[in-house]
This record gives C-alpha cells, sequence and structure tokens, in this order.
C-alpha cells in the first residue's frame, strides 16, 4: 500500500571499520546514574535510583557540528557511554543482556538545562529539554566483538581544551547490563535501541564557537563544534 506523503528516513549510525551502518530504532537515557553528578544536581543517589526518559532517533548526529538551540541560554554537555543492542526482548535477565549488545559509542546528552529545571519545577516531562533538534551528537559505534563490554575506564569531556567532566565508567549506579534488564522490564527492547548510560559530575553550559572533545577508553572520541 503507498503511504500518504513519503516516509521519514531512519536514522543510521556509522559502524567503525565497515560499510554497514546500524539503523536506530529507539533511544533511551538513564538519568543521574553517577552519583557525583545526582549530588551536583541537588539530589541524594542513596535515596533516588536512576531512572530513564527518552531522546529521538533522529536527535542522533554524527556531522561533528551542533547548532546552539532556540529557546534555551543554557545549554549543557553531558558525556555518556552509549550501548547499542542488536538483540531485543522482554524481561532480559543480568547475566543474558551484555549478549543483547551490539556496540558501543561515546555520545552527549546535550540539554537545555533551563527548560528541563522549568519542567522539574512544574512537574512536567523532559521532552523540551532533552530531545530537542541535533540534541544527541555521537562518535561512530565500536562493535563489542572488537573491543569487548566496557566497564570501568576513563570518561572525559574537555570544552576548548580544558577538562570539564571526568569519571570512570565503573562509577555507574546502573552497569550496562543491569540497565539493559531493567529497561527490558519497562519496555520491550529490540534491535536498533540505544541507550545513553548517564553522565558524571562536571556538567556545564556551552557557548556559540565552543570546541567539546570527548573521550571514553577502549571506546574512542566525539569532537563536536558549537555552532
Ligand atoms: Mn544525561
Amino acid at each position: 500500500m503507498p503511504h500518504v506523503f513519503p516516509p521519514a528516513a531512519i536514522t543510521a549510525l556509522p559502524v567503525k571499520g565497515s560499510s554497514d551502518t546500524f539503523p536506530v530504532r529507539r533511544v533511551y537515557c538513564v538519568g543521574r546514574n553517577y552519583a557525583d553528578h545526582a549530588i551536583e544536581m541537588g539530589h541524594d543517589p542513596n535515596k533516588e535510583p536512576p531512572f530513564f526518559f527518552q531522546k529521538n532517533p533522529d536527535n542522533l548526529v554524527t556531522s561533528g557540528e551542533f547548532p546552539y538551540p532556540a529557546r534555551s541560554t543554557d545549554v549543557h554537555h553531558e558525556i555518556e557511554l552509549v550501548v547499542c543492542l542488536s538483540k531485543g526482548g522482554e524481561n532480559i535477565a543480568v547475566e543474558d543482556a551484555l549478549s543483547h549488545v551490539y556496540g558501543y559509542a561515546v555520545g552527549l546528552d546535550m540539554t537545555r538545562r533551563d527548560l528541563q529545571a522549568e519542567a522539574k519545577k512544574l512537574g512536567r516531562p523532559w521532552e523540551i529539554g532533552k530531545a530537542f533538534e541535533h540534541s544527541a551528537p555521537v562518535s561512530a559505534i565500536v562493535p563489542a566483538a572488537e573491543i569487548g563490554h566496557p566497564s570501568q575506564g576513563a570518561i572525559w569531556l574537555k570544552v576548548n581544551g580544558e577538562i570539564r567532566q571526568s569519571g570512570d565508567l565503573n562509577q555507574t549506579i546502573w552497569k550496562t547490563a543491569e540497565a539493559i534488564s531493567y529497561l527490558s522490564g519497562l519496555f520491550a527492547l529490540a534491535p536498533g535501541d540505544v541507550i545513553m548510560t548517564g553522565t558524571p559530575a562536571g556538567v556545564g553550559a556551552v557557548q556559540r564557537g565552543d570546541r567539546l572533545e570527548g573521550h571514553i577508553d577502549g571506546v574512542g572520541d566525539l569532537v563536536v563544534t558549537v555552532a
């Protein structure tokens, strides 16, 4: 049956060392998965466990450019490990969860902090703060078949050459397998689902012209310019 108009193109992420791409289905994000970031945002990680929110698949961009978004004067960087699934399921056991992972990437959960803060205050959803155009710059995906499943190692972000965020993957409250398992109890996961796993402390505002350089040991680098 013909569509009433041509369907939107799917988002497909590059895979390092391959001409094949990774077709994205959904984007889930973990909130407050590093205790030191929860604390800097004014929360007690011992009282409030991490949680999930979503971005849109077409918010993922690999152009290396982040256009400063409209309606905000306080846009923050959040450097994150991105987990890309090639197998889905519901109620996935923690012990099986990593076998659902195709690979990993370095990502930025760009956030309109002023709009998010207003949404929090009013008890409203977070989309206007989180799920806007170009809000998720990512690197190429590195297959787990090549690098394994990183559970420790440095994760950092420099702005104009200066370290702003610095942590270790081993500081996450929910480990990757736990996040997948937990998420699969709430939603039916499927190949192409992507999980952004939270950010360490040091989030802060970006300005037009800034050069953001992110790194995760064993996964790679991501360089993004704010336009
Ligand atoms: Mn985040």
